[in-house]
């Protein structure tokens, strides 16, 4: 395991040195993508759910917003009491202050990535912000 830690530390400078760094996400139940990318504007994390299974709290945010999207299976989310489906393909947007709980199908695995990024922060996008060339 330190080896494997340091390795990984050491593939981290050198991706930072090369201005981009890339991970392989293994079916963990849930991988958090901001320290092993060194993201600085987002918390990325991919989830991965069993049949019958669910997160098994309640929770809200402070300042972030979330940005589900389901890569595969079915579930669903409870928001502010309110039952939301959730198949393959489907994207959620979530207030910080809303109350969620995510849970798989009691027949179908679910995975999803969840993005956390801070409400009413981004200023430019896409054109705004791009540079060709
Ligand atoms: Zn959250």
């Amino acid at each position: 395991m330190l080896m494997y830690q340091k390795e990984l530390q050491q593939l981290m400078e050198v991706n930072k040195m090369a201005n981009f760094s890339k991970v392989s996400v293994k079916e963990d139940a849930r991988t958090e993508l901001h320290d092993q990318l060194g993201l600085t504007g987002a918390e990325v994390s991919v989830n991965n759910l069993p049949a019958g299974a669910g997160v098994p709290f309640v929770h809200s945010h402070k300042k972030n917003e979330e940005i589900y999207m389901i890569l595969s299976g079915k579930g669903k989310a409870v928001i502010d009491g309110e039952t939301v489906d959730l198949k393959a393909g489907d994207w959620v947007r979530i207030s910080p202050a809303a109350k969620r709980q995510f849970s798989a199908a009691e027949d179908s695995p679910i995975s999803y990535v969840c993005i956390q990024v801070r409400e009413n922060s981004l200023e430019e996008y896409t054109a705004g912000d791009a540079v060709i060339g």
